[in-house]
């Protein structure tokens, strides 16, 4: 048989887009009673392909499709900024970080900042070059490792290599997040109704299927695993639209090319050996249970809040809604600094600095 192969513009074909969307018409119910559906999608990436396509505009009236905490920088607490801007200004550490949380503000000042008024703070791609820099200096050297699931393998491999070179000047800021929790804590709120969730792909690929199950069986609500593509996400959409209209409650894959049901164990192995679960902060959502991790105890040695003291005294900017935002009760749009004072240039608030927010990708597509 000759091999079919998919390139990544067939995930964007308007004709099997328009034939999806005409699927998710006829298939979504004209409740009499319950006539609105929402729709929560819990990915930075996902959020940003649903404004460029114009995802939205093309969906049934009665089908409102959301963004929720799904954005690893704007989930972020304010006060991690500010130890990480403590780290580099008041304990002379040289600071290595992803860059898009360079431009975050924090209560004082970004890292950009920081890093104008002399801090030694550097963007990178890999938390891997900071774990070299520390081999070839005695400088101390922190990672600043932020992300959901899907980054943490790669924030903690550094750290068992760092442990098998025998370094003493490495350690990692973390502020790691866990996807089932969050969306726990957003079917708890008082504040939203969401009838079904569109999962994130890239942390579904290495936690696997099965840690949403609980969850739909326990509040009814169906989800689905979506990609990043356009047809990715209407396909997402389509298999809840055809949950809602029979009333079941499966934990569906819709993005089956990318995500195995059981997720990557050698990854999991990895996260396990490094990593605990804790009761943690999301901006915005407060302190959850389970909704994080901390470096387990044997590699105290590593874990920066515990080899630095580091004081804060943080607070949010005044008048952001990034919490709201993030929680999916109001869109960006509703945050009265939304383009007035808060722009990519000269972000108020994380949601509208990284490339992942839904500020961001509000004020970019709208
Ligand atoms: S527009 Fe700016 S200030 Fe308002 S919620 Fe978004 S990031 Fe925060």
């Amino acid at each position: 048989m000759r091999g079919f192969v998919m390139r990544l513009q067939d995930f964007r074909n308007p004709e099997l887009a328009k034939k999806l969307v005409g699927a998710i018409h006829r298939a979504l119910p004209a409740d009499p009673i319950r006539r609105q559906f929402t729709v929560m999608e819990v990915c930075g990436g996902q959020t940003h392909t649903i404004y460029k396509y114009r995802l939205r505009e093309l969906l049934p009236k009665n089908l409102r499709l959301i963004s929720g905490p799904g954005c690893p920088v704007c989930v972020t607490p304010i006060r991690y900024i500010d130890k990480a801007v403590s780290l580099a200004l008041d304990h002379g550490c040289t600071v290595y970080t992803f860059g898009d949380l360079m431009r975050v503000p924090g209560t004082a000042m970004s890292l950009e900042r920081a890093a104008a008024e002399g801090g030694d703070i550097r963007a990178v791609y890999s938390p891997f070059h900071a774990m070299a820099a520390a081999a070839s200096s005695d400088q101390e050297t922190v990672f600043l490792g932020i992300g959901f699931e899907t980054t943490m393998p790669p924030v903690v491999l550094p750290i068992v290599q760092a442990v098998q070179k025998g370094l003493t000047n490495f350690s990692v800021l973390l502020s790691g997040k866990r996807v089932p929790p969050v969306l726990s804590a957003v079917l708890q709120s008082p504040r939203l109704e969401v009838n079904g969730f569109i999962t994130p792909g890239h942390v579904t690929a290495v936690i696997g299927t099965e840690p949403y199950a609980p969850l739909c069986k326990k509040y009814n609500v169906p989800m689905a695993v979506g990609g990043f593509e356009p047809l990715d996400l209407l396909a997402a959409i389509l298999n809840l639209v055809e949950q809602f209209a029979v009333g079941t409650h499966e934990n569906a894959n819709a993005y089956t090319r990318a995500v195995p049901r059981l997720g990557n164990p050698k990854a999991q192995a990895l996260m396990d050996e490094v990593l605990v679960p804790i009761d943690d902060e999301l901006r915005g959502l407060g302190v959850l249970p389970e909704a994080g991790f901390a470096i387990r105890d044997k590699y105290a040695a590593f874990d920066a809040d515990k080899r630095f003291e580091i004081k804060t005294d943080s607070h949010e900017p005044e008048g952001c809604a990034c919490g709201e935002v993030l929680c999916g009760v109001i869109e960006p749009e509703a945050c009265p600094l939304f383009r007035t004072v808060c722009n990519p240039d000269s972000p108020v608030g994380s949601c509208m600095v990284s490339a992942e927010g839904a500020c961001n990708a509000a004020y970019l597509y709208d």
